[in-house]
């Protein structure tokens, strides 16, 4: 079990279990709703609990971003009915998590390169797979 709360407190989040590796995305909306990358953790639905109230924005038809309604802190996005994806920097326990992926690799800027050897999935090769909005605006 790791627990996470916002900025300023109102809400937290137990997670009973989780992948334990961080993906970071580009793409055009986590690059504005993130301030640059957005970076999130897997866990299943049934693994997590949220106290407190928490803002709900449907950032494309199959997904939405939370946030806390105080303090502004982003929490999870999450596509309709899959994992949570959590942001790791409201868990003290995430600090060693590793990074393994990037998704939109060749839509980075410039200051958010990220060092290692992990895989770097382009935008193009990321569509082929995933539902995604057209034009990634
Ligand atoms: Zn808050
Ligand atoms: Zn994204």
């Amino acid at each position: 079990m790791i627990e996470g709360r916002c900025l300023c407190g109102a809400v937290r989040i137990a997670v009973a279990r989780s992948d334990g590796e961080v993906s970071v995305c580009h793409c055009a909306m986590c690059r504005r709703w993130g301030g640059g990358i957005m970076a999130g953790f897997n866990a299943p639905p049934e693994a997590v609990t949220v106290t407190g109230e928490v803002g709900r924005y449907a950032s494309s038809d199959f997904s939405e971003r939370a946030f806390c309604p105080r303090c502004g802190s982003n929490l999870w996005m999450r596509d309709h009915g899959r994992d949570y994806e959590l942001s790791p920097g409201l868990f003290d326990a995430a600090a060693d998590f590793p990074l393994v992926r990037e998704v939109y690799a060749d839509r980075a800027h410039r200051f958010a390169a990220f060092s290692g050897d992990h895989p770097r999935i382009t935008r193009a090769d990321y569509e082929r797979n995933h539902p995604h909005l057209e034009g990634d605006a």
